[in-house]
């Protein structure tokens, strides 16, 4: 009975083979393109006209063929898999968020989202009417990995590279720190005008295709990190102590951390960080944390706790707390360094977060 033996083991064979790729395939080759299924959902409504989306299928076609212009940087295609109705679970949600604020919007979109609709192995587009003063777009990693749009943002009609943008966050791409331009990943900033294509640079077409290639949103993975302050971490990372950071020269044990932390500040693996680069993107990290573990809606309960004298500011000797955050941020967050922190620079301080 040798035959069904040699069978099955085929099968495993194949098995093995064409689950493989996925799995091992680092980096494509430089000129070949990626083409990516994307399939695009219009939210239809009565009940809520700014989630009744009004673009018609060839406004949304006329839209993705800008983004392919801008993504042509890194060959990369976005191919429509189908446009495709959806209808809101949870309007008068979506309608309080924006009323309240926008830290709300992500958790609405999502209540919003017929999740059985999504396309299971590519990529998602969910289009609303009018996200208002909120914010142009957002990609929002979990649980599915799905990028939502509007019609309308806080500039009024959006640019087809809002969209680009958030399928730059799908791909990996961070805000840059560095970059500035126009670059297509500018978080806020002078240099960004509302341009129909914007440009990207090499290092950050290399990490989009390093997750493109696995046909599937990007999603943070917790990664182990070396202990210590930043400059003790750079110490390890710079495992000879050359002071420029490579990837391949970290220790193997901190590899997925090195790239990890290169891909934060729009380095590919190939890239060099300098000490000086080095210090200015951990800075920038602990910022993010910081703002993404509050937001602004902490405030009022920071004054409420702090705020002896009830003036609306807080003074060195009010949080006179070594272990309270507030204490240690106080000068990050004290602007005009007056040793007194408004309520608009914590305001600031605490809600500066792009999408
Ligand atoms: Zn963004």
């Amino acid at each position: 009975m040798a035959t069904p033996f040699s069978l099955s083991s085929l099968l495993i064979c194949l098995t093995v083979i064409f689950l493989q790729p996925r799995e091992l395939i680092s980096a494509p080759a430089d000129n070949e393109s990626i083409t990516l299924r994307v399939r695009i959902h219009r939210f239809r409504t009565a009940n809520e006209p700014r989630l009744n989306c009004s673009m018609s299928d060839d406004d949304i076609r006329e839209q993705m063929k800008a983004v392919n212009e801008t993504w042509k940087q890194a060959s990369i295609i976005w191919s429509i898999e189908s446009i495709q109705n959806m209808t809101p679970q949870m309007p008068e949600a979506f309608a309080l968020a924006l009323s309240q604020n926008r830290e709300k919007i992500a958790p609405a979109l999502i209540a919003n989202t017929q999740r059985e609709n999504l396309l299971a192995n590519g990529f998602n587009v969910v289009i609303a009417e009018n996200f208002e003063k909120t914010i142009g777009g957002v990609f929002i990693p979990k649980p599915d990995g799905v990028v939502y749009f509007a019609t309308r943002g806080p500039k009024g009609l959006q640019t087809p590279a809002v969209l680009a943008h958030e399928l730059g966050h799908a791909l990996g791409l961070p805000h840059t720190i560095f970059e500035k331009n126009n670059n297509l990943m500018m978080g806020a900033g002078s240099g960004r005008i509302p341009t129909r294509i914007k440009p990207i640079t090499d290092s950050q077409a290399t990490i989009a295709r390093t997750y493109a290639v696995q046909g599937r949103p990007f999603q943070p993975q917790r990664i182990r990190r070396p202990q210590g302050s930043p400059a003790d971490v750079f110490r390890i990372l710079d495992s000879t102590g050359s002071g420029i950071l490579r990837v391949e020269d970290s220790p193997p044990e901190f590899r997925e951390f090195t790239r990890e932390f290169f891909r934060k500040a729009s380095r590919s693996s190939n890239d060099t960080i300098t000490q000086g680069e080095y210090k200015i993107i951990s800075g920038n990290q602990r910022i993010n944390m910081k703002r993404n573990a509050l937001g602004p809606e902490i405030i009022p309960q920071i004054l409420l706790r702090f705020d002896l004298n009830r003036d609306g500011t807080l003074t060195r000797e009010e949080v006179n707390n070594p272990h309270s955050l507030v204490f240690r941020q106080f000068n990050q967050w004290d602007e005009n360094g007056d040793q007194k922190l408004t309520r608009n620079e914590m305001k600031k301080a605490l809600s500066e977060k792009g999408e």
